[in-house]
């Protein structure tokens, strides 16, 4: 047995004294002390993302960047990164803007200060924010944020056999888990799930919904646009997708809460929604999937390049291609979507 943490002893404490957590507290506390004081990315960490598989994905982002900014007629822009993880997606994106002549003021949104630390190292200046809500509004935003949505707090809701009921987190004095809360809420679960299944799950992700409306709103101020990847799907459907990783092997969710990184997959339909509501101008949103969209920025071209220039790299590099791009690794389960405001010309990449 390993010794129980303090989250864990904490989380004990409150479920004693005012009884079961949300999930959503659970998975919010669990990653505000998983990522607060380390790397969690890497060979030798707990997971791998795009940018560390290759400095090809980050020059793709970039070259999108660069070409809107292009056709939108050179205006100021801020390049702006949500979650930045070790800053490299950011230094490979910044280094092709720069041969197409953008350079960019840059501002990471993160909470962490043992990746601010790296992501400093990364791209020295670089000025770091807590929320959306310090960013410039005086300038158009390039808003990136790969594998940032995936990391919030999930709500659930679970059908029981006395109705809907959330559901939540408890502790039977020797682990943690899921029990149904005790307020019926039939009334906010859509017509179509009522008569689910006892068992049936439905996930839904408020901060998600609140960081889009807030991005929407955002660039419909100075223009400018968005790009969000992760693994998700396009279509809401119902089903816990609560994950946890440890060492690149995925282990049990509740089990030492902080110690793992806690994800669910990213709802893009409700995103989608969360950005088209309130925003007065209005907003266009485009969705494909990852493989689809590395491939229209041509990284096929950009690895025959960089494997003419280093042919001793080139199983490496196609390794690199294919996990990014091929169907079976992350080409098809990684969707990316875009949100841009209608004054600008549309970002390519989508169809
Ligand atoms: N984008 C990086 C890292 C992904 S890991 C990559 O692709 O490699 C998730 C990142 O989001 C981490 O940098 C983490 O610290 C940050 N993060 C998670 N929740 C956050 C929040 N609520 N506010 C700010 N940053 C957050």
């Amino acid at each position: 047995m390993t010794e129980p943490t303090d989250l864990t002893q904490r989380f004990r404490r409150l479920i004693a004294q005012s009884g079961p957590l949300s999930v959503a507290q659970f998975m919010g506390e669990a990653n505000a002390e998983y990522y607060a004081a380390r790397d969690p990315l890497g060979s030798a960490g707990d997971f791998t993302t795009a940018p560390e598989i290759s400095q090809m994905f980050g020059e793709m982002i970039g070259l999108w960047c660069a070409d809107l900014w292009q056709r939108a007629g050179r205006p100021d822009v801020a390049y702006v990164e949500l979650g930045p993880g070790r800053g490299t997606l950011a230094r490979d994106a910044l280094r092709a803007m720069a041969r197409l002549g953008l350079a960019p003021e840059t501002h990471f949104v993160e909470a962490s200060p043992a990746l601010r630390a790296l992501q400093h190292g990364a791209v020295p200046n670089a000025r770091f924010h807590d929320t959306l809500d310090t960013l410039p509004n005086d300038t158009a935003l390039l808003i990136v944020a790969n594998e940032f949505f995936d990391a919030l707090p999930v709500r659930q809701v679970v059908r029981t056999d006395r109705g809907w009921r959330e559901r939540k987190v408890s502790h039977d004095g020797d682990r943690f888990l899921f029990v149904a809360g005790d307020s019926v809420l039939d009334g906010i679960v859509p017509e179509a799930f009522r008569d689910a299944e006892p068992g049936t799950i439905l996930e839904a992700c408020p901060a998600a919904v609140g960081w889009m409306r807030e991005i929407a709103a955002r660039l419909s101020l100075r223009g400018g646009a968005a790009l969000v990847l992760d693994y998700g799907m396009l279509e809401s459907k119902a089903g816990s997708t609560l994950q946890a990783v440890r060492r690149h092997r995925k282990v049990k969710p509740l089990t030492a809460p902080g110690t793992a990184d806690l994800t669910a997959h990213v709802d893009f339909a409700a995103l989608r929604i969360a950005a088209s509501t309130d925003v007065r101008a209005g907003v266009r949103v485009a969705t494909t999937t990852q493989g689809a969209f590395l491939e229209r920025l041509g990284i096929t071209s950009r690895a025959q390049a960089l494997v003419r220039a280093h042919p001793e790299q080139a199983l490496n590099i196609a390794a690199a291609h294919r996990r990014l791009v091929a169907p079976q690794d992350m080409g098809e389960l990684f969707k990316v979507m875009t949100i841009s405001v209608p004054y600008w010309p549309k970002p390519i990449g989508f169809d």
